[in-house]
């Protein structure tokens, strides 16, 4: 499903805007990074895709259609959040199962999309264990799977390996990509580093300061560096 943002503006307080007149596409099962410093605000952007939060003026459409203003339980959009943790309390099959639920997916549906995920994250024996029993690099391909298990139509990564050391994180960056070629979901994965946006995706939009810079190729946006 392709997204669209048109002209979207986002302010906070009576300060600059947040986000300024933002416009780019993400193509249907394309996988783009939002590259740019703290504060340039591409977490906003996704906020606004995933519809937790809505512009002040501008249009997202996806897949054509009008979504500005929908709430987001009525949008298809699986995040992978910095502050969206995982649920302590609960193990690894029930961290994943949670959004099928709560959607109403039987328990026989449930169970097998759960065990489908668990294989293809190589984590098939971690069904049982509770997060604290995980490494860094597990918990994230929990919270990818626990994303991608309703079958969202959008995927949205808001620095999921920010917190994580830097050879893991290069493992995981693979993975994403592996993923993202096998199922071949229209993802946005928010980054402020360079290597990673150019590594991992098919293109990427440049923020600065709430505006598009520039958008491109990885290789275009490399040879302009
Ligand atoms: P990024 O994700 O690129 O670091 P953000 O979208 O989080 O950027 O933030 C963009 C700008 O909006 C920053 O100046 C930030 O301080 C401000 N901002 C973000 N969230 C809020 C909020 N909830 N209330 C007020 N200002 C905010
Ligand atoms: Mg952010």
């Amino acid at each position: 499903m392709s997204i669209e943002l048109e002209q979207i503006t986002k302010r906070y307080g009576s300060g600059a805007p947040a986000v300024s007149d933002v416009s780019f596409k993400v193509e249907d099962g394309q996988l783009v990074a939002l590259l740019g410093p703290s504060g340039s605000g591409k977490s906003t952007i996704l906020r606004m895709i995933a519809g937790l939060m809505h512009p002040d003026s501008g249009r997202i459409r996806m897949h054509g259609k009008d979504m500005t203003r929908v709430p987001t339980q009525k949008r298809n959009v699986g995040f992978v959040f910095q502050n969206y943790a995982l649920f302590k309390h609960m193990t690894v099959t029930s961290n994943i199962a949670f959004g099928l639920e709560v959607r109403n997916w039987s328990k026989a549906e449930t169970k097998e999309r759960v065990r489908e995920l668990l294989q293809t994250m190589q984590l098939a024996d971690k069904g049982d264990r509770y997060p604290a029993q995980l490494s860094g690099g597990e918990r994230q391909r929990v919270a990818l799977a626990r994303a991608l298990a309703p079958r969202p139509e959008i995927l949205l990564l808001d620095e999921p390996f920010g917190a994580i050391d830097t050879k893991v994180r290069i493992e995981l960056r693979e993975w994403l990509r592996r993923l993202h070629d096998d199922f071949h979901v229209t993802s946005l994965f928010v980054t402020h580093d360079q290597e990673e946006a150019l590594e991992i995706s098919d293109r990427v939009v440049v923020m600065s300061k709430g505006r598009v810079e520039q958008v491109g190729s990885p290789r275009e946006i490399f040879d302009e560096q």
